[in-house]
């Protein structure tokens, strides 16, 4: 505890899950330290789509967290952030077979949840958006969902935890954590009441130096942990909303830029990968095709790489399953849509010393009570994969 008897939390990471998670925890009276390697935006949140969905999540459990994300969203975390968080929906288009065979599967499923999705035409879709559409494609609309921008959101986070007087950075990598305590490369200490692992792909490391093993997905180019994202210009296109179709996914950055993404061309996509012009030119063609116009420019290809624990499913909670435990962890995919809500309720679980039912399902003790047997999880590759 502080002097002024407050908590002391420190969080190692500062992507959009460390970020949220420190903002939480200061608003609820404790004071954080944040550990990270710079205060930039980096990770896999600088590399991302940040479409807000519960769109193909599944088991069921992990369904309910990613709609329970997408609750927070629009009735608490986005209104805080109104310019940069957008509810327009999203749009999927498909003509192959396989593809739509897929998406009638996954509309029957989200429709007996109550999850919103209605059925349209292919040509009202091309006539709305501008876009081509093949004769015999099949189109839906999901109107609960949008996407946002992290960049700006997190800055905004950032500000203001500068402005709270309760938040103070320490720069550096952090090699191993202990109990209340972290060690960085360059031999500082800092030290806090309670320690939150929150660093992405570099969560897994921390948590072994603490005693705890985290699995994760297959690194390997090609599996599921990477994939491209293209910055395109498109003068004056009129998307509002992410499109998915059979070759190119596609959301706006701007009202003359795009966000590209195409799931098989995910396949060269890994750690070494070369990012060269054959690759610019892959997604400026296809793009082209969706679009019919040749105005296109890709004015860049990034490389991202997912944060996805072993069995796909989010992390989240005290390592010892003892909610009075000093070292907590959140790891996650979707990790856009469902930080602000895994932010919220581990900061009441840290400050209340409770355990909320809502992440049973997501502790980190999962992997130390079983073998884990489940399958390694597939590279997203159809349509409405993330
Ligand atoms: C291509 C792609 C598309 C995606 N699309 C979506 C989407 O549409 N919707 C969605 O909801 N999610 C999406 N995601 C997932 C989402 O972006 C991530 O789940 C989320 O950004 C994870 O945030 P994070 O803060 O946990 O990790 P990161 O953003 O990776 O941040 C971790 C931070 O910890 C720091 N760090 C790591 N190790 C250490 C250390 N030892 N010491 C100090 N600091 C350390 C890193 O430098 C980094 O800044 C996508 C991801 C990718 C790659």
């Amino acid at each position: 505890m502080t002097r002024e008897g407050r908590l002391h939390v420190a969080v190692v990471g500062a992507g959009f899950v460390g970020t949220t998670l420190a903002a939480a925890l200061v608003r609820r009276g404790c004071v954080v330290t944040i550990v990270a390697r710079t205060r930039e935006l980096s990770g896999a949140s600088e590399v991302t789509y940040a479409w807000l969905n519960s769109h193909r999540k599944r088991p069921e459990a992990y369904q309910a967290l990613n709609q329970q994300g997408l609750r927070h969203w629009r009735t608490v975390f986005g209104p805080a952030h109104p310019e940069y968080v957008h509810w327009h929906g999203h749009t999927v288009m498909v003509s192959d077979r396989l593809h739509k065979g897929a998406v009638r599967e996954r509309f029957d499923y989200l429709t007996s949840l109550g999850y919103p999705a209605e059925w349209t035409t292919a040509p009202s879709v091309g006539r709305e958006l501008s876009i081509h559409v093949a004769p015999d494609a099949i189109a839906a609309n999901f109107p609960s969902e949008g996407h946002c921008e992290p960049e700006p959101i997190r800055a905004a986070l950032v500000e203001q935890l500068g402005l709270s007087g309760r938040c103070t950075w320490k720069l550096g990598e952090a090699v191993g954590v202990e109990d209340q305590s972290i060690t960085l490369r360059s031999g500082a200490r800092v030290g806090a009441d309670r320690v939150v692992i929150a660093a992405g792909n570099g969560s897994s490391e921390l948590l072994s130096s603490a005693g705890f093993d985290l699995p994760m997905v297959a690194q390997h180019g090609g599996g599921p942990a990477w994939g491209f994202l293209a910055d395109a210009r498109v003068p004056a296109h009129s998307l509002c909303r992410p499109v998915t179709t059979d070759r190119v996914n596609v959301r706006p950055t701007g009202p003359d830029a795009l966000l590209v993404q195409a799931l098989d061309v995910d396949e060269a996509a890994g750690p070494e990968v070369e990012i060269g012009q054959s690759l610019h030119e892959e997604y400026r063609l296809r793009l082209v095709e969706l679009l019919g116009r040749e105005d296109v420019e890709i004015t860049r290809v990034r490389v991202g790489h997912r944060v996805i624990p072993a069995d796909s499913m989010t992390v989240a909670g005290p390592v010892d399953g003892n909610p009075k435990s000093r070292v907590w962890t959140i790891v996650t995919h979707s990790g856009i849509t469902l930080a602000p809500f895994l932010a919220e309720t581990v900061a009441a679980e840290i400050v209340e010393e409770r355990e909320d039912p809502a992440l049973e399902t997501f502790r980190p003790q999962r992997f130390a009570e079983t073998e884990s047997e489940s399958a390694a999880p597939s590279a997203p590759r159809l349509p409405g994969e993330q």
